[in-house]
């Protein structure tokens, strides 16, 4: 049998493939180490779930929507396979919270659902939206991207997109202190194609991209964009839009959302 795909490795950790799958999966983890390793670094960033998300952290969930939290939370499980008790109560955490977006008809209560750091003038529609980066290390330590990353870490990402009207495509990239733009997703490898964003999915928090991709960034700074729009943008037309803008700043896109990271790479 050949090597899991990440994205299978999701679908088994999260229990979205057949007992037989199942039963294969387990045979070649047993016999696998690379598998085995991998499959140890994504369940570790399933974890990381249970951690606090600063964009939820700051909500005051309205008590209706508590309640509806809690009712899905307390509900069996079956057809799952055993998972720690909180990555399933995760789970059921954000679908409810999704569920509550497209329920919830005041537009006062959706308001209560972002207020990003609070203080900054931050554009309404940019408020709906986020991207969360998770860095995979070579011997399957894995942690929320913060402050620093190494050069060869893989990056994988998950993304919200929340709001009245949610937005329909994607772009994740990064710039790197030389300027050169690294793309995640869509995927840009050769010069001659010329990928549009990819479709997404509409009230979704934290999404999971089971991809993970590494790039060979220059040392320092790397400001990372998640740009969300309604249409699919072109490659080279947003490569030529960035080429203009000073590091972190706001790609000049009208209607799009945007969720920018920054972290820095050690040399
Ligand atoms: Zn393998």
């Amino acid at each position: 049998m050949t090597d899991i795909s990440t994205r299978e490795m999701f679908q088994y950790l999260v229990g979205e493939v057949t007992r037989v799958r199942a039963d294969e999966i387990d045979a070649h983890l047993a016999a696998c180490h690379s598998c085995q390793t991998e499959l140890d670094g994504l369940r570790g960033m399933i974890e990381l779930m249970d951690e606090p998300d600063e964009e939820l952290e700051s909500v005051d969930l309205v008590p209706e929507v508590r309640k509806m939290i809690e009712i899905d939370s307390e509900k069996p499980r079956q057809h799952r396979r055993s998972l720690p008790a909180a990555v399933v109560l995760i789970g059921a955490l954000l679908v409810a919270v999704a569920a509550v977006t497209i329920w919830t008809g005041f537009p006062e209560e959706r308001e209560i659902f972002r207020a990003k750091s609070s203080g900054t003038m931050i554009p309404e529609q940019d408020r709906w939206v986020a991207l969360r980066a998770y860095r995979l290390g070579e011997s399957g330590q894995t942690g929320r991207l913060s402050t620093g990353m190494k050069n060869d870490d893989f990056l994988l990402f998950a993304y919200t997109n929340l709001g009245e009207q949610t937005k329909r495509y994607l772009m994740i990239f990064a710039v790197d202190a030389r300027g050169k733009v690294h793309w995640y997703h869509p995927g840009y490898t050769s010069a001659e194609s010329d990928p549009a964003s990819m479709p997404i999915e509409s009230n979704v928090t934290s999404e999971e991209l089971p991809e993970k991709i590494r790039h060979d960034y220059s040392a320092g700074p790397l400001w990372i964009y998640s740009l969300f729009t309604d249409q699919p943008m072109k490659v080279s037309a947003v490569e030529a839009m960035i080429s203009g803008l000073r590091p972190g700043e706001r790609i000049p896109v009208e209607d799009s959302a945007q969720h920018i990271l920054k972290t820095v790479v050690e040399p």
